[in-house]
């Protein structure tokens, strides 16, 4: 499952010595060692276990068993204390799309998980692709903003 490849530092050692840890494409997909739901609570419990402060989960709610399913196990996620970011629905390329059908699989996300996220919305883009053509990135992230 990528949710455990995909495990993302980010240090900012010249500001702040912080570090966010991060986990990408959640709930995502049966494996060959996890079902979702298992993997959900096995990551919940080993965070726990290691007092692991909050991490964020960036979810893809329409992939992997589907919306109701996936919400299911965003809000573990949430009730264990973690953060919900946004990480589109169907997890699309941007450049493959285009800034319209981005927003409209952003807002769709957004439908799913809105609940789930806190005050301060994070959005992570897949692929870290936030777009080759200068003004397309800029529709959406004046969108975004
Ligand atoms: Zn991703």
């Amino acid at each position: 499952m990528r949710l455990i490849i995909a495990i993302l530092l980010t240090l900012s050692v010249a500001h702040s010595k912080e570090i966010a840890l991060t986990f990408d494409d959640a709930p995502g997909d049966t494996t060959l060692h996890f079902k979702p739901e298992q993997r959900t609570d096995e990551l919940i419990r080993k965070l726990k276990g290691l007092k692991v402060p909050p991490v964020i989960i960036f979810a893809n709610p329409c992939n992997g068993n589907g919306p109701k399913s996936n919400f299911a196990q965003l809000t573990k996620f949430k009730n264990a204390g973690h953060i919900i970011g946004n990480h589109t629905c169907t997890h699309p390329r941007f450049d493959d799309v285009g800034p319209d059908q981005f927003v409209a699989d952003t807002v769709n996300a957004e439908n799913i998980i809105g609940s789930l996220m806190g005050e301060t919305k994070y959005f992570r883009y897949p692929f870290f692709n936030e777009g080759k053509i200068v003004a397309a990135r800029d529709q959406f992230r004046a969108w975004l903003s």
